[in-house]
């Protein structure tokens, strides 16, 4: 049998406790990699997942419980995982949260946590993953940004601020690694029914007193001309291509996949 094609590499995905970052791991670790995961989340059931993850995919896990608005956090999960594996061989910046409000009502403080969590946490952890990744001239880095990463929507001031930065710093990473064995490309999903977008499904059904199912169908269809989510295994796949061999020369892209949301 062939070995999986990541085999013997450690990929560190944050915000993997949930969502989106959950899939990738998953995904990642079906092709042999160790897992390292990172998020919030009840302990029992998080454990539970390191050990269905090891178990099912005979690879080897790691969790960290940094909290991604904190820079020593930030910089003690990537020494752990680093004296526990090595290395960090591909580094999935996942870790994101939502907060919808008109600019002049938006609350300063989640504005912050926004910025933090979703753009300057993948700050810290690409420059404290670059020198290994150069050491051994091989690493991945995809930046997990969004539709919102290349276009706007009213409400979502820090989160399309957060999502175009990422897509800059995705930019950057690749050119500063250009003619090495490192990419980084970012992923611009569209909706995916996750924990995340569950929430606005729920506000859209309060506010407008309808219900879950049709709140869900407003919501894709008012962006997405496939009027479908987008799911956590195909985004997982396009991690995987973007890890692969045959992907060393995609970099620096913003690949959305979106049910066309971006091609309007
Ligand atoms: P989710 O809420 O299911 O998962 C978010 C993850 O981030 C969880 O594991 C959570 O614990 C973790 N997290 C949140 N704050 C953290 C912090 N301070 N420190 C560490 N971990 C933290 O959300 P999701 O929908 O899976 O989103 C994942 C990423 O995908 C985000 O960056 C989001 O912006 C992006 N995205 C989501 C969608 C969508 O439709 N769901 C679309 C485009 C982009």
């Amino acid at each position: 049998m062939q070995k999986p094609q990541l085999s013997g590499k450690t990929a560190l995905v944050t915000g993997s406790t949930s969502g989106i970052g959950l899939g990738i791991a998953h995904a990642l670790a079906a092709e042999g990699a160790n897992i390292v995961f990172n998020g919030f989340g009840d302990a029992a059931e998080i454990a539970k997942l390191q050990q269905a993850t090891a178990k099912d995919y005979q690879v080897e896990t790691l969790y960290c419980n940094a909290d991604m608005t904190k820079p020593d956090e930030i910089a003690q999960m990537m020494q752990d995982a680093t004296a526990r594996f090595g290395s960090i061989d591909i580094l999935v910046n996942n870790a994101g949260i939502q907060h919808v409000a008109n600019i002049e009502d938006f609350p300063i403080e989640r504005w912050d946590a926004v910025i933090s969590i979703n753009l300057t946490s993948a700050f810290h952890t690409t420059r404290l993953a670059l020198p290994k990744m150069r050491e051994k001239n091989w690493g991945r880095i995809i930046n997990i940004a969004s539709a919102h990463g290349l276009i706007a929507s009213a409400g979502k001031s820090a989160y399309v601020a957060a999502k175009h930065g990422i897509v800059g710093l995705t930019k950057v990473t690749a050119l500063e690694t250009a003619q090495t064995g490192i990419t980084c490309n970012a992923i611009c999903p569209g909706w995916v029914l996750t924990p995340l977008v569950q929430k606005q499904v729920d506000a859209r059904a309060a506010a407008q007193g309808i219900s879950i199912d049709q709140a869900k169908r407003d919501l894709v269809s008012e962006k997405q001309p496939s009027g479908q989510f987008v799911t956590t295994d195909q985004l997982g796949a396009l991690a995987v291509f973007m890890c692969s061999d045959a992907a060393i020369q995609v970099r620096g892209v913003a690949w959305n996949m979106d049910g066309g949301w971006v091609a309007q």
